[in-house]
């Protein structure tokens, strides 16, 4: 179905981050696969391609366009090459980046951004702890004032960058008593005394992008770390979550349609019984209900990004987005994965990292049962 969504700047910007990546990531993602992390340099790269800068304004070193659909495109453009990429490109630039642009001070600006849109600062946010992601309201983590400064102790799990970034904002409990409005937001730097990383991570997929566990003990955070005001942490993740999952939603659809045009071309090559295995009546009629279920999804998810565009998209309309993209992206891949046959198992085929990459998107950014109780409190139920 042809999508109406993009003009010829956003198409051309498209056309620069697909070439980037080409260049940048695709010889090298092997490599990246087995250390478990990208290259420093990509980071850098993608700053001067202007992808870390999106919503960052010019002074601060950034492009901002002031647009959604660059993100939008940015994103779709990372995740047909591989579904890593906009998970620890697009945490950065699409899902920390409001926090900074919108709640941090003018010296924070001068201090972080520059950094942030050049790839000198890696960035990621830590919200969820071993003892559950679900209930935010719940976390554990501390942060306890003493004179200026802020003791931070308390762990995170998952924490996509965490390996990796420079600065992560960390999410921790200020006002014990009050739960949801008793959390704040602090940014952690490296080198803090007391700030220590785990391993990295073992993922089922997704092994490029750096996952990690993070330790606080008596970490002594600087006031001027702390980000926005005190006790209002909850609510400015709440108000940045929508964007984050349609930031996912475009990513999951993207990952999607790139796996299943392989998946067709494959399907018109592979002969068996003397027929390619496309033209056999089952596999015809599961491409093309996949064809539709793309298709249609598409038509809701550019649907949200004109909205967020406008500053109109809902919290409950991006829970939508999030769980039923995902659910596509793994049932149409998993539909893919059956199509290429033994060699959909294979690790050296595409559609068999696809199929192990796209699990998380079900559970993370809030899990797809977290989505539908949105939903469902917003029908009254
Ligand atoms: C690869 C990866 C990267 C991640 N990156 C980040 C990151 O960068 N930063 C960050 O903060 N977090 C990150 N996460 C964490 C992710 O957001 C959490 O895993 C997710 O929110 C679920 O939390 P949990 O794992 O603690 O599961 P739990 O909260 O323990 O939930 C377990 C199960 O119970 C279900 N459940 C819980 N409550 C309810 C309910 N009320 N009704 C119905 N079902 C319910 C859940 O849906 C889930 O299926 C990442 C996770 C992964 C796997």
């Amino acid at each position: 179905m042809k999508r109406t969504l993009y003009g010829p700047d956003h198409e051309e910007f498209g056309a620069a981050v697909a070439t980037f990546v080409q260049r940048a990531v695709t010889p090298n993602l092997e490599r990246y696969n087995e250390e478990r992390v990208i290259d420093r340099e990509v980071w850098r790269e993608a700053g001067k391609q202007g992808i870390l800068g999106l919503e960052i304004p010019d002074e601060f070193g950034g492009s901002f366009a002031g647009d959604y659909r660059f993100n939008a495109i940015a994103t779709e453009e990372l995740a047909k090459v591989d579904m890593a990429l906009p998970s620890c490109m697009g945490i950065h630039f699409d899902i920390v980046a409001p926090y900074l642009a919108d709640l941090c001070t003018d010296e924070q600006k001068q201090r972080w951004l520059p950094g942030f849109c050049s790839g000198e600062i890696v960035t990621g946010i830590a919200m969820t702890e071993p003892s559950g992601g679900s209930d935010l309201a719940a976390l554990k983590t501390t942060a306890v004032k003493d004179g200026d400064d802020w003791i931070l102790n308390g762990s995170k799990t998952f924490i996509t960058n965490g390996y990796n970034a420079d600065l992560i904002i960390v999410a921790a409990r200020t006002s014990p008593e009050k739960k949801a409005r008793g959390i704040s937001l602090f940014a952690v730097e490296t080198g803090m005394a007391g700030y220590e990383r785990g391993r990295k991570l073992d993922k089922v997929g997704q092994h490029d992008s750096d996952t990690a566990e993070l330790f606080f003990t008596d970490v002594r955070v600087p006031g001027e770390n702390l980000i926005g005001e005190v006790d209002q942490g909850f609510i400015y993740m709440m108000e940045r979550l929508p964007q984050e999952r349609i930031g996912c939603s475009i990513t999951n659809l993207a990952h999607a349609t790139e796996i299943f045009h392989e998946t067709v071309e494959y399907s018109k090559e592979r002969k068996a019984f003397g027929q390619s295995i496309g033209s056999l009546q089952h596999n015809k009629f599961k491409l093309a209900e996949m064809q539709t279920k793309l298709d249609v999804t598409q038509a809701f998810v550019d649907q949200c990004i004109a909205a967020k565009v406008e500053n109109e998209l809902t919290a409950i309309d991006a829970a939508k987005a999030k769980w039923w993209t995902s659910q596509v992206q793994n049932e149409v891949i998993d539909d893919c994965v059956q199509i290429f046959g033994g060699y959909g198992y294979m690790n050296e085929y595409r559609v068999a990292r696809a199929w192990s990459d796209a699990r998380v998107t079900k559970i993370w950014a809030g899990a797809n049962e977290i989505m539908k109780e949105l939903i469902g409190r917003d029908m009254g139920l």
